[in-house]
């Protein structure tokens, strides 16, 4: 398999004015070069703490937000750098599923309509074709076809995600990003959609970004997991071999809080509590972007920043733990060591 999705030194800073002047004073530095692939056909599971970026990181990848820098490479186009017209043109391979689907449906326009309208925009169907793949698609997500002519309100929270999974799948993209499809869902359709989800990845080849920080849904759904912190990838690592030891700190921590699934197993994990609070992506910590709350911290990680390295075949981590820098390196910035 090679990279459907290819992002790399990927920035996205909201500018901070303030005075009366509005003058400029600053960034928040909501995503601070990352790099990252995301195979054809798998999951990339991207988990974190609420502010630290992961919400942002599926908006900017589809050019819903314009990225301050960096490349992002989707089926061989940079979507990072398309033209408007060409970017139009690309939106039909690279859809998104929201998290409320309640928000982000019209209540003043059917279900035929909801399905339907992306398929106004780009497809130029037939009336009778565009009937056709209405009712295909809602076969698709489990939708009975009784219900085309009905309002958003007249559905279930699942059945609302279904609608937003079909409008997503409307002019067949390639790779979907789900951005907490199942957060505003009842825990009991959770795994309803969930298993949806998988079963249309099979059916239509999808390659999916599953942005959560319901780390056991994760576990279920990802083939390979990134961890964010801060606005940085912490590790990435296939979702088995990061579940059975993650090798960044954060990764530890994060994942320390899961509840161990194999009983015989339970207890060999101590749940680690982290101490402050997260740092302002307006003003992160120098070095390592994890070192004022690190259980291990050393002291070069307050002067020199980790780079996201390979630390075990098919996993990368960015930690002075894992890749000790030179002593060259560190003599550079005076006082490390
Ligand atoms: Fe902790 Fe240092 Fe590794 Fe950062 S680089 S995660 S502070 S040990
Ligand atoms: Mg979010």
């Amino acid at each position: 398999t090679r990279p459907l999705v290819e992002v790399r030194n990927l920035k996205m800073y909201f500018p901070i004015h303030s005075g009366l002047m509005r003058k400029h004073t600053g960034d928040v530095k909501a995503v601070d070069d990352i790099s990252f692939d995301i195979y054809e056909g798998e999951t990339l599971g991207l988990v974190g703490e609420s502010g630290c970026g992961k919400s942002t990181v599926g908006r900017a990848l589809l050019r819903l937000y314009e990225p301050t820098a960096g490349q992002i490479t989707i089926a061989g186009d940079d979507v990072a750098s398309l033209s408007p017209e060409a970017l139009r043109r690309k939106r039909p391979t690279m859809q998104m599923v929201f998290q409320d689907p309640q928000a982000s449906l019209n209540p003043r326009m059917t279900v035929a309509d909801i399905i339907g309208e992306p398929l106004d925009e780009h497809s130029g169907l037939s009336s009778a074709d565009k009937l056709a793949r209405i009712y295909e698609l809602m076969d698709a997500v489990g939708l009975n076809r009784a219900f085309a002519n009905r309002y958003p309100h007249a559905f279930s929270g699942g059945q609302r995600q279904r609608i937003g999974i079909a409008r997503a799948l409307a002019l067949n993209p390639k790779f979907i990003v789900c951005d907490e499809p199942i957060a505003a869902l009842d825990v009991s359709i959770q795994a309803q959609v969930v298993n949806l989800l998988e079963d249309l990845q099979d059916r239509l080849g999808l390659t999916y970004l599953f942005i959560s920080h319901d780390l056991s849904m994760v576990r279920h759904i990802a083939d390979r997991v990134a961890v964010m912190y801060l606005g940085q990838i912490a590790e990435i690592s296939p979702v088995d071999a990061l579940y059975a030891r993650p090798l960044h700190p954060y990764a530890e921590a994060l994942l320390s809080a899961v509840p161990e699934p194999d009983p015989s197993r339970e207890g060999a994990r101590q749940r680690i509590i982290l101490k402050g609070d997260v740092p302002s992506p307006a003003n992160p910590p120098k070095g390592c972007n994890f070192c004022t709350r690190c259980p291990k911290v050393m002291p070069v990680c307050r002067e020199v920043e980790p780079r996201l390295q390979e630390a075990a075949p098919d996993r990368l981590v960015a930690c002075h733990l894992i890749h000790p820098i030179d002593a060259a390196r560190a003599g550079q910035t005076g006082q490390a060591g």
